[in-house]
C-alpha cells in the first residue's frame, strides 16, 4: 500500500512537472553605416527605419536545456556561430549543440557572410559588426536563462496563402504556419514562436535603410495583442518564396507583416496545450561537399570568410521533440520548398515546424534534378551543389530513427 502511495505521488509530480522558459531581446543595430546585403553590391545603409534585434529562448524539461535564437540578419557562418555558441556555453553550462541560432535572412541588414561589399569582390562584412553580433549573441542567451521561469506550452497551425508566393513555381508552397506559445504559470505570454517560410524582402534593393522588414510589423501586432516577444523563424524559403506585394514600400511591408500577424491570432484561437513534459533533442554533425567554383574562390579569396578545406563544410543539423505534440527539424540554408516539404514529411507529431537558416548558411538547397534546369540557374549559382539536399534528408532521417 505504502509503495502504491509513493508511486502514485511520484506520478501525480512527474505529470505536474513544468517547463521552464526564459526569453530576452538584445538590440544589434549597427550604430554606423554598413553595406546592406542580399540584393546588390554597394549599397551602404543610410540609416534605420526600425531596430533590428537577437531574440532568444530558454526552453527545458528539468533535463534537457536548449536555447533558440533568431537574428534580425540575412545569415551567419557556421564558424561564426560556433565561436558565439562557446562562449555562451561556457558561461552557462551547455554544450554549443545545446543552442540553435537562426537568422530571419533580412535582405535590409548588414552583410555578415561577405557577397555585398562595394564590388564582387571585396567583401561588405565589417569585422567589428561582426564581433559586436557575437557578444550580443552571448548576452543574449544569458538573460533569457536567467529569466526562466515555470512555464506551459502550447501549439497552434494554420495557412496563409496571401503573404507568401512561389515566384519559380506557383503550385509548389508550403503555406504552413506553426506556433509555439510559452506561457507562465499564470496564462501570461512570454514567447510566441512563428515558423513560416518567406523572404524578408518587401523592401528592395532602392532602400538605404536597415529594417527587419514584414517581421517588424508582425512583431508589433503579435507582441501587442498576445504579448510576450515574438520569435520569426523562417521555413523553407528557397527558390524563390516572397512576398506577395504590388509595391516594395514599408506600407507593403505593414499589409504582409499584419495579414502573418493576424493567421497567428487565428493560430492562437485553436491552440492546444502540450500536456507531457519532455524534451527529446537531437543533433547531427554533416560535412557538405562545396562543388560550386564561385564559392571555392570566394572562400579563398576571403570574401566569403569560411573553411572549405578539402572542398567541404562543416555544419550541422537539430531535431526537436516537444511533448510528442511538436516536432522540429533545422536545415543550415534556404532550403527549397520542395526540400522544404520533405524534411517535413519525415516528422510524425500533429504539429511540425522545419527552420531554415539555422545554425549555417550553405545557401539554396535544390533537389538534384534541378540542377539542369534554366528556371533555376540563380539557384543552382547560389548553393554548395547537387549533393546537398540528398545529405540532408540522409541526415534528417537519422536524426528521427
Ligand atoms: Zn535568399
Amino acid at each position: 500500500m505504502k509503495y502504491i502511495f509513493v508511486l502514485f505521488l511520484f506520478l501525480s509530480l512527474y505529470l505536474e512537472a513544468d517547463y521552464i522558459a526564459g526569453v530576452s531581446r538584445v538590440k544589434i543595430t549597427p550604430q554606423y553605416s554598413v553595406y546592406l546585403a542580399g540584393l546588390g553590391n554597394n549599397r551602404k545603409s543610410e540609416g534605420v527605419h526600425d531596430d533590428i534585434y537577437a531574440t532568444a529562448l530558454y526552453l527545458s524539461d528539468g533535463k534537457t536545456r536548449l536555447v533558440i535564437l533568431s537574428l534580425d540578419l540575412i545569415g551567419l557562418f557556421y564558424e561564426d556561430i560556433e565561436k558565439a555558441r562557446k562562449e555562451a556555453g561556457r558561461k552557462n553550462s551547455l554544450q554549443s549543440t545545446d543552442i540553435i541560432i537562426a537568422c530571419s535572412h533580412l535582405h535590409s541588414g548588414p552583410d555578415t557572410l561577405g557577397l555585398w561589399g562595394p564590388n564582387e569582390f571585396t567583401s561588405g562584412v565589417e569585422e567589428k559588426y561582426l564581433q559586436f553580433v557575437q557578444q550580443k549573441i552571448v548576452e543574449a542567451i544569458d538573460i533569457a536563462i536567467k529569466s526562466a521561469k515555470p512555464a506551459t506550452l502550447k501549439v497552434g497551425q494554420t495557412t496563409n496563402s496571401e503573404v507568401a508566393y512561389n515566384s519559380r513555381d506557383e503550385n509548389l508552397l508550403d503555406p504552413t504556419v506553426t506556433m509555439l506559445f510559452v506561457e507562465d504559470k499564470n496564462g501570461k505570454s512570454i514567447a510566441n514562436i512563428v515558423n513560416y517560410a518567406c523572404h524578408p524582402e518587401v523592401l528592395w534593393s532602392d532602400n538605404k535603410l536597415i529594417t527587419s522588414d514584414f517581421v517588424h510589423y508582425l512583431r508589433e501586432l503579435t507582441e501587442r495583442e498576445i504579448g510576450g516577444v515574438t520569435l520569426f523563424l523562417n521555413g523553407a524559403l528557397g527558390g524563390m518564396v516572397t512576398p506577395k506585394v504590388k509595391e516594395h514600400t514599408f506600407a507593403e511591408a505593414k499589409r504582409i507583416g499584419e495579414n502573418l500577424g493576424q493567421s497567428i491570432l487565428k493560430a492562437k484561437e485553436s491552440q492546444e496545450k502540450i500536456e507531457k513534459t519532455k524534451i527529446i533533442h537531437r543533433v547531427i554533425k554533416i560535412k557538405l561537399p562545396v562543388e560550386n567554383p564561385k564559392f571555392l574562390l570566394a572562400a579563398q579569396l576571403e570574401i566569403m570568410k569560411r573553411n572549405m578545406e578539402g572542398q567541404a563544410v562543416d555544419s550541422e543539423m537539430h531535431f526537436l521533440d516537444i511533448g510528442g505534440k511538436l516536432q522540429i527539424l533545422t536545415n543550415p540554408g534556404e532550403a527549397l520548398p520542395k526540400v522544404g516539404l520533405a524534411l517535413k514529411s519525415l516528422l510524425s507529431t500533429p504539429y511540425k515546424m522545419v527552420i531554415g537558416l539555422a545554425c549555417d548558411e550553405i545557401g539554396y538547397i535544390l533537389p538534384e534534378e534541378y540542377f539542369a534546369t534554366q528556371i533555376y540557374a540563380y539557384e543552382s549559382s547560389m548553393s554548395l551543389g547537387p549533393k546537398t539536399a540528398k545529405i540532408l534528408l540522409q541526415a534528417g532521417k537519422r536524426l528521427l530513427k
